[in-house]
C-alpha cells in the first residue's frame, strides 16, 4: 500500500524509469545517491547500468520488499557491494558519514530521484547548499515545478524559485512523463529536470540580499518593478531615479528582469541600505 503522506508514487512504466537512467547518463562505476528507493524499480535499472547506489528512504515497511525486488547480484558483485539503504529523512542527511566506507565523495556523484513531491524544493536547495561536489542532480519532480526552474523571462512560470536556482545552476528539461506512468497515479503530470553546476558561476555578493530582493520584486508580479520596490525606497522619484540609472524603463515589470539585472539591482539596493 502506497502511502500518500510520503509522497509514494511508484514508477511502473519501464520507458519512464529508464528515461531517467539515460537523463542521468549512467556509466559503469558511476557513483549515485537516490532519494528515496520505494519499492526499488528506479534503484534496480541503476544498479544495472553499473552504478553503485546509495540510497535514502523513511518508510520502515520498504526495507524487506526492497531486498526482495532487488537482485541479489549484479555483474557477479553481492548486493551488498553495490547498493546501501540508509533509513533517513534526506532532509537530515549528513552526507559525509552516511556514505563512510560506501562512497568516496571526493569522487563524482550523482543524484538521482524520483522525488516525494511534498518536499521538491527543500530537498532541491538542501542538495545545492550541501558541500557535495555533485556532477548532477537528475530529479522526478510535478510539471509545473518543472516548469519554473526551466522558465525564461517574460513567461508565467519565471519567477523567485526560477531565479534562486538559475543564478547557481544549469537546468535542462529531460522529459515529461504522464500521471499514468504511476502506481498510484499522481493529481499532475511530472517531469525529469538536469541540474548541473554553472561552468560560469555569476557573481552574487551577498546571496540573502539577492534572494530576498528578487522575492520582494516578485511580491505583485503583476506590478511594476517600482511599485514593488516601495519596501526599499519610500519616494517614488528615487526609486523612478534609480531604476532608470541602472538602464531599466520605467514601467518594466519584475518578470521582464534577466539574473544579472537583479544582480545590478541587489548590489544597488544594498548600497543604499
Ligand atoms: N523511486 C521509487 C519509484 O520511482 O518508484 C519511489 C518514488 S516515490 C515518488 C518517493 C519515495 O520517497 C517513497 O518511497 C517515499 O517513502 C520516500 N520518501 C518520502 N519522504 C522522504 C524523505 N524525507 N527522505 C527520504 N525518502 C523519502
Amino acid at each position: 500500500h502506497a502511502k500518500k503522506n510520503l509522497g509514494q508514487n511508484f514508477l511502473v512504466d519501464i520507458g519512464a524509469i529508464k528515461g531517467i537512467v539515460a537523463a542521468a547518463d549512467i556509466q559503469p562505476g558511476d557513483q549515485v545517491i537516490e532519494i528515496g528507493p520505494g519499492i526499488g524499480s528506479l534503484t534496480e535499472q541503476l544498479l544495472l547500468a553499473g552504478a553503485k547506489v546509495l540510497a535514502y528512504e523513511v518508510d520502515k515497511d520498504l526495507p524487506d520488499i526492497l531486498h526482495n525486488e532487488l537482485p541479489q547480484t549484479v555483474d557477479n558483485q553481492p548486493l551488498t557491494d553495490r547498493f546501501k539503504l540508509v533509513m533517513k529523512d534526506v532532509l537530515k542527511a549528513n552526507f559525509k558519514e552516511d556514505t563512510a566506507g560506501f562512497l568516496d565523495l571526493n569522487k563524482p556523484v550523482k543524484i538521482v530521484a524520483n522525488l516525494p513531491y511534498y518536499i521538491t524544493t527543500p530537498i532541491i536547495f538542501d542538495l545545492i547548499n550541501s558541500d557535495l561536489k555533485f556532477v548532477s542532480l537528475t530529479l522526478m519532480m510535478q510539471k509545473e515545478v518543472a516548469e519554473r526552474l526551466v522558465a525564461h523571462p517574460k513567461t508565467k512560470a519565471y519567477g523567485p524559485l526560477t531565479i534562486a536556482v538559475q543564478s547557481r545552476m544549469k537546468v535542462k528539461l529531460a522529459e515529461e512523463v504522464k500521471s499514468s506512468s504511476f502506481m498510484p497515479r499522481p493529481k499532475v503530470d511530472s517531469a525529469v529536470v538536469v541540474l548541473t553546476p554553472l561552468s560560469d558561476k555569476y557573481n552574487i555578493e551577498d546571496e540573502k540580499f539577492f534572494n530576498h530582493v528578487v522575492k520582494v520584486c516578485f511580491s505583485q508580479r503583476r506590478k511594476t518593478l517600482s511599485n514593488n520596490l516601495k519596501t526599499f525606497i519610500k519616494d517614488k522619484d528615487k526609486r523612478e531615479k534609480l531604476i532608470t540609472d541602472l538602464g531599466f524603463d520605467l514601467h518594466v515589470r519584475p518578470e521582464e528582469l534577466t539574473i544579472n539585472d537583479f544582480i545590478t539591482l541587489a548590489k544597488a539596493l544594498k548600497k543604499l541600505s
